[in-house]
């Protein structure tokens, strides 16, 4: 798919270093240990590229990696031409878990929902979750706060593949049911969209890729 075309474009740790490019971005957030690394790495059919985002110090900022765009000179890590470039994927800082604390945490929440409510660029997020755990606080809170953009959200419910038939169908109606009581003033529903998927039994790899191309307007 097109998202195989995936390179990791820079690492952005304050608001005035976003990429100046006007392209579609969609962004990946999650609690820690949801599995959006390896979601990421899957559906760009990459082994390593989100990963690098997991090394000491470059957890707490945001990671574009670009679609499109064919390379400068002749090698794998050469630049993109930044005018052929045709969207970024963004993979936000995890949240969950309290081994940040203090003004490094409030550093990265201000990033991060300043990033999500701000960024015009932001046409769709992508909410991975645990689909045997979906909607933990955090989960529920960011989705509140990104509700108020009117911009869609597709939930991956990953790590499907622990569970059995009867107990993934159940998961998708639950989140189903909870994303559609979401509702605007007038009692419209908001954007927002689920289905199941696994990075090690590759469930669900067409339907995400779709969606996120969709997202981003293609
Ligand atoms: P992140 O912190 O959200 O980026 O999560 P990771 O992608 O690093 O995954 C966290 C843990 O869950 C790792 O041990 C992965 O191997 C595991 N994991 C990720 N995706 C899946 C999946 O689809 N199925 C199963 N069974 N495990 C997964």
């Amino acid at each position: 798919s097109k998202l195989w075309q995936a390179r990791f474009y820079k690492t952005v740790n304050h608001l005035r270093d976003l990429p100046k490019l006007d392209v579609p971005e969609v962004a990946f957030v999650g609690r820690s240990n949801a599995g959006k690394s390896s979601a990421i790495n899957t559906l760009c059919n990459q082994k390593s590229l989100a990963f690098a985002s997991k090394t000491p110090g470059r957890t707490q900022h945001i990671n574009f990696f670009s679609i499109g765009g064919a390379h400068v000179g002749q090698h794998r890590h050469d630049p993109v031409r930044e005018s052929e470039i045709d969207m970024f994927l963004v993979d936000l800082p995890g949240y969950g878990f309290a081994q940040v604390s203090g003004s490094a945490k409030e550093h990265w929440q201000k990033l991060l929902s300043d990033y999500l409510i701000h960024r015009q660029q932001l046409t769709g997020l992508v909410l991975v979750m645990d689909a045997r755990h979906p909607f933990q606080p955090l989960d529920v809170q960011l989705l509140e706060w990104f509700a108020v953009t009117g911009k869609p959200v597709h939930c991956l419910l990953t790590k499907a593949d622990k569970l059995n038939r009867s107990e993934s169908t159940n998961a998708l109606k639950q989140v189903d049911t909870i994303l559609k009581s979401y509702v605007d003033e007038e009692g419209n529903p908001f954007p927002f969209t689920a289905q199941l998927f696994s990075s090690t039994k590759r469930i669900g790899i067409k339907e995400a890729t779709d969606t996120i191309l969709q997202l981003a307007g293609g």
